[in-house]
């Protein structure tokens, strides 16, 4: 995961590259590190373990002059979380510094070999492996830091996007990635790189996304050059952010959390923008009309994904089932890769990433190309690793999602998944029209329908109180709400760090019923769908047993409200669209049992938001 940023021009580096970090904390924060070169020509390389408020502390009394610069946040894949792991590393000469984010799977042969030859290494990192293996080939070669870094880069096998600077060659930072996301921002006399467009945003809007085995020559007296591992110049292409500093912001909000939950009408309106005309009578879904023969021959659809897309893409099933009557499997993208899929052509996958970035969904995707499957994609951010890799897919359009814990992208990806779903069964007549303009004049209505379930907020507020100290909770679910038990939980769990399990209603008594005593929590989501008297059932069962029960219900409900101990009523909707109701209280409630808890809901401790790494 790990953010990166560099900086290259005529103003003090370090004060961009630390704001450049505060932005791409989000994607970990168990140290941070900044290396300049300071105008007398030294490379002074500063680094602390937390986040980068330390490395900010730490600084306070350090040179930290200099136009040229590289920086870090790190989520340790290899070596603990110390000031020692951290980044940039430096090469044994103090030459050369170098950021990483990815992983390099051969490190230890590489690293044994340059132990034989003499280096030492000071840090417990995959990444220390490449410095010291550019340094070495810089030094026996004779050669620049190009070649260097290019003929490293040809023995390393794993995943990195690098920056690297030298002491020597003050005006240039070398980078490169393969399957871990850079950018490069082009100014006037000065450049910008990083992760993702966030850090550079307010200083410019003509960016170029490096693609796989590209290095840049990011230089402040050059234009960008990129070339390929086989020394070829490829083309620069550069594209016009459409990305806003506001965006970027908490806007009065204490979290980003908060903001992105409270954020979910004018995300979803933004979601469903052009995509719902004719008051909800024509759905237009660009990636499926281009499509088309693809989903309409499709002998099955494989929906790979993790952590809440996840969640999301099990929506997805069982909106698509019930439309169009194609047969749907979601797979966890980690397992899916390695489970020998069976798959040719006449199946069409859909790979599902609020990043975009999601390295196991990443290689799903490349898989599911080899195999000669089509696929589709659905990512949140413009420009990603997953649009790029795809034959036609959709954006969710519901602006950067900062919050480790997902919300509003968990919301979009569901809104997609369904306006997908209804475009395919229009085009193959697989449910009646006039049910589905029925449909489509609700989605018009959804974004007030979460406003209103928002107003819920000093309720929900007030009933965190009593469940804080719990240690366990159980989310229960059927049919459309059982996707919505599993990440009503996830989201309990990643923020507050209380144990929670989601499970579907009725398999309870195949187990989690043993669990259940006056002690738990079991948050039950029963809206008004066609499994509602089942659920009564399961509301009554753990009754029976003395548990605690918060239902979420719909408004009108009748039978829930009498028996379970706590109802939040939310707006009655259509079945297929009640998860995006739904899953808003709970969103709620996990924030703020984690602030009762005082924990830090934006940054949870071991999590980074954008899993670039296996
Ligand atoms: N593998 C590197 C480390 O552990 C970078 C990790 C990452 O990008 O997530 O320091």
């Amino acid at each position: 995961m790990c953010g990166i940023v560099g900086y290259v021009g005529n103003r003090n580096a370090y004060d961009i590259l630390i704001k450049g970090l505060h932005r791409l904390e989000y994607r970990g924060y168990d140290s941070a590190g900044v290396a300049l070169v300071s105008p007398s020509g030294k490379l002074n390389v500063y680094k602390s373990r937390g986040k980068v408020s330390n490395l900010e502390d730490y600084c306070k009394d350090k040179d930290t002059t200099g136009g040229t610069g590289i920086a870090h946040t790190r989520w340790a894949t290899h070596g603990e979380p110390s000031d020692r792991n951290a980044h940039p590393h430096f090469s044994e000469d103090e030459e050369i510094a170098l950021v990483h984010n990815g992983t390099i799977e051969n490190y230890k042969v590489l690293k044994d070999a340059l132990i034989q030859n003499g280096c030492k290494f000071q840090s417990e990192t995959d990444t220390e492996v490449l410095v010291q293996l550019i340094e070495y080939i810089r030094t026996h070669n004779d050669c620049s830091l190009l070649d260097a870094v290019k003929e490293a880069l040809k023995q390393v096998v794993g995943a990195y996007a690098i920056a690297v600077i030298e002491k020597n060659n003050p005006d240039t930072i070398i980078a490169a990635r393969k399957s871990s996301p850079l950018v490069i921002g082009i100014g006037e006399g000065e450049m910008f790189l990083a992760s993702d467009a966030t850090p550079i945003v307010e200083y410019t809007k003509d960016v170029v996304y490096v693609k796989d085995n590209e290095i840049a020559v990011v230089s402040k007296t050059e234009p960008l050059k990129l070339i390929n591992l086989n020394n070829e110049e490829t083309k620069v292409d550069v594209k016009t952010l459409q990305l806003s500093i506001s965006q970027l912001e908490k806007g009065g909000y204490p979290h980003f959390m908060l903001k992105e939950i409270f954020e979910q009408p004018s995300t979803l309106r933004d979601c469903i923008r052009g995509r719902v005309t004719e008051e909800g009578k024509k759905i237009i879904i660009s990636g499926v009309l281009d499509s088309k023969e693809k989903f309409l021959n499709a002998k099955r659809i494989i929906i790979v994904a993790c952590g809440t897309s996840w969640h999301a893409s099990l929506i997805g099933k069982y909106l698509i089932q019930d439309m169009c009557r194609i047969p749907v499997e979601v797979e966890y993208a980690s397992e899916f890769r390695y489970s020998n899929p069976v798959l040719d052509d006449r199946d069409v996958v859909i790979a599902v990433s609020q990043s975009g970035e999601t390295a196991d969904t990443l290689a799903a995707i490349q898989m599911a190309h080899e195999a000669g499957a089509y696929v589709y994609g659905i990512s949140n951010v413009v420009g990603s690793s997953i649009p790029r890799n795809t034959d036609s897919g959709t954006y969710i359009h519901v602006g950067p999602e900062i919050g480790v814990a997902s919300t509003k992208a968990f919301t979009g990806q569901v809104m997609v998944l369904t306006l997908l779903a209804m475009a395919i069964a229009e085009l193959k007549g697989s449910m009646p029209k006039e049910e589905l303009d029925k449909i489509g004049e609700e989605i018009l209505k959804i974004p007030e329908y979460v406003k209103q379930t928002l107003e819920l907020n000093d309720q929900i507020e007030r009933l965190s109180l009593i469940f804080t100290y719990a240690h366990n909770f159980l989310y229960l679910g059927r049919g459309y709400s059982y996707p919505v038990a599993l990440e009503g939980a996830l989201k309990l769990k990643e923020i507050s760090y209380i144990h929670a399990e989601g499970y579907p209603a009725a398999e309870m008594k195949h187990g989690p019923i043993a669990l259940i005593d006056a002690e738990m929590p079991t948050v039950i989501i029963a809206p008004n769908d066609h499994l509602y008297e089942k659920i009564v059932n399961n509301v009554q069962q753990v009754k029976a047993r003395h548990g605690s029960v918060i239902a979420i219900v719909s408004e009108g409900d009748k039978e829930i409200k009498n028996i379970a101990d706590h109802v939040i009523e939310v707006p009655d909707v259509p079945e297929c669209l009640t998860p995006i109701i739904t899953s808003v209280p709970l969103q709620l409630l996990s924030y703020y049992i984690a602030i009762n808890k005082g924990k830090d809901v934006d940054m949870p401790r071991n999590l980074a938001k954008s899993v670039t790494v296996e």
